[in-house]
């Protein structure tokens, strides 16, 4: 079990220089392309609270993934997502953005609904994921892809910050993904930026004039005004991730959106992530191998070639992947039909979800073997007083050993959403006087997300201060 230290530096969100300090500090003098066994990464990435899994079904020795040298790398477009509150403008700040760069004359200047667009702009590109709002951007996480560089959280102006503006915060907070904020609706007498501000910086999120270092805009996606300056933020913010890829090798990416088309079958909607993807490449998506018949861009036309943070339609598909599944070119055919069983097979073994979840009743073992440094908790409360007085309870049961951190608290039922958020982030649930609804405990099922229940504040925080001593009673 080996992976180069770049690669492990992608799946963690970090800088390639980032890994390669630590290493350092722990006495290994490593390169970027060099390889390090799974205990070292597993180290590694409990020092950033990352668990590292041995997955089998998309075990990466099944595709041998071609390594990255320096001189293959090249920038990349940043990929972004739009987050914010209902009605903020999100859909219209997308459509906003769509519309001013569609070039005049362009193919009557209709572009594709495919889940996500790529825009010029000056002499660079951006692309953006259609799907605005966090519940997609989570659910993504929840199946591993991550692929989100940026996120612009929509905040309106009039209403200032709402509940799920503070969602979307911990969300890509909890993605390591950074915010750039649009206030938006600058054009209503109400407007109150300075207000919007103010509220933001509870959640430190700073403008630099005040001493901080988010980006902040001001646009009216409504009026078009502020959309260029935006976008002018976004390649900033780009600029400072130094996103790179190798545009040579094999395509890997992960399937966006899938659905099947009279006509022409199975449709997928694939980013390329890494490599370049050709017509006439073999892959396999998910657990279905395919090759590639066409190539559609987001404006419909026929295309050859999409190399990295391209959005893609695909057809020839044998089978529907799901949203999030990885999309893999392999050398032959052969080996795409081969992998494509292999994982159908793992699939049918359930060993699907080969991964360790935290839970009350391992928490105190994972402390021991030292696998976690961190209890993350997502709470969840009949009414707002509840979840936070127990948001300060439980956060005061930190300790040397183990930090208790909330990553999400709010009032209402335990939502499908909710369970995504731990789910991805290796998080438990304690609802409050609250339920799961039958999705969410569905998923929790199937993702083994530990959900406790309480009615009385002082059991939930005995409970987990229990689990934290290894003095858990056991669930019977
Ligand atoms: P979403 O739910 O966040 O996707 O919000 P929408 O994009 O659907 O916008 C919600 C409403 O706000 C719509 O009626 C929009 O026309 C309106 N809206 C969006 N942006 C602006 C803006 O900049 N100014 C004004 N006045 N209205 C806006």
């Amino acid at each position: 079990e080996v992976i180069t230290v770049s690669e492990l530096a992608r799946k963690m969100n970090l800088k390639a220089s980032e890994l390669i300090g630590k290493l350092m500090e722990m006495g290994m003098m490593v390169t970027i392309n060099q390889q390090i066994d799974a205990e070292t990464a597993e180290i590694l990435a409990s020092e950033y609270n990352c668990n590292v899994k041995i997955v089998s079904l998309y075990d990466e020795t099944l595709i041998e993934t071609e390594k990255d040298n320096d001189e293959d790398l090249r920038e990349r477009p940043p990929i972004v997502t739009v987050m914010g509150h209902v009605d903020h403008g999100k859909t219209k700040l997308l459509d906003a953005i769509r519309s001013t760069n569609v070039v005049a004359g362009e193919f009557g200047g209709i572009t594709q609904h495919i889940g996500a667009y790529k825009v010029k702009v000056r002499d660079h590109e951006v692309v953006f994921l259609d799907t605005p709002g966090h519940e997609a951007f989570t659910l993504m996480r929840a199946r591993g892809a991550q692929i989100t560089d940026i996120v612009i959280l929509v905040v309106a102006a009039n209403d200032g910050v709402m509940p799920q503006t503070i969602e979307a915060i911990h969300h890509a907070k909890e993605a390591k993904v950074p915010i750039i904020v649009a206030v938006n609706k600058v054009d209503l007498a109400d407007a109150n930026i300075d207000r919007v501000k103010q509220q933001l910086s509870e959640y430190d999120l700073i403008p630099e004039a005040w001493g901080g270092s988010t980006l902040f805009c001001e646009i009216s996606a409504l009026k078009k005004t502020g959309i260029d300056s935006l976008l002018e933020t976004v390649l900033l913010q780009a600029e400072l991730l130094e996103l790179k890829a190798n545009y040579t090798c094999r395509a890997e990416g992960k399937v966006i959106e899938s659905k099947v088309d009279h006509g022409r079958g199975i449709v997928s909607t694939v980013i390329v992530q890494r490599g370049t993807l050709r017509v006439g490449d073999a892959f396999v998506a998910g657990v279905y191998p395919g090759k590639v018949r066409a190539l559609f861009n987001d404006k419909g036309e026929k295309i050859d070639e999409a190399p990295p943070a391209t959005p893609v339609e695909i057809l020839g598909f044998t089978g529907i992947p799901d949203a999030g599944s990885p999309f893999q070119v392999t050398e032959t055919e052969r080996q795409a039909r081969q992998v494509g069983a292999k994982r159908q097979e793992l699939e049918k073994q359930g060993e699907a979800q080969n991964v360790k979840k935290i839970t009350l009743d391992n928490l105190y073992d994972s402390i021991q073997e030292g696998s976690i440094q961190e209890l993350k908790v997502v709470v969840k409360g009949d009414v707002h007083g509840s979840v936070e007085a127990l948001q300060t309870a439980l956060e005061k049961l930190s300790t040397k050993e183990i930090h208790l951190v909330v990553i999400h608290a709010a009032a209402g039922a335990i939502v499908e959403n909710d369970v995504n958020l731990a789910a991805a982030s290796n998080a438990i649930i304690v609802g409050f006087h609250v339920r799961p609804t039958p999705k969410a405990q569905m998923i929790a099922e199937r993702e083994k997300v530990d959900i406790r229940k309480y009615n009385v504040i002082y059991d939930a925080v005995e409970d987990i201060r229990s689990a934290m001593e290894g003095m858990l009673a056991p669930d019977l």
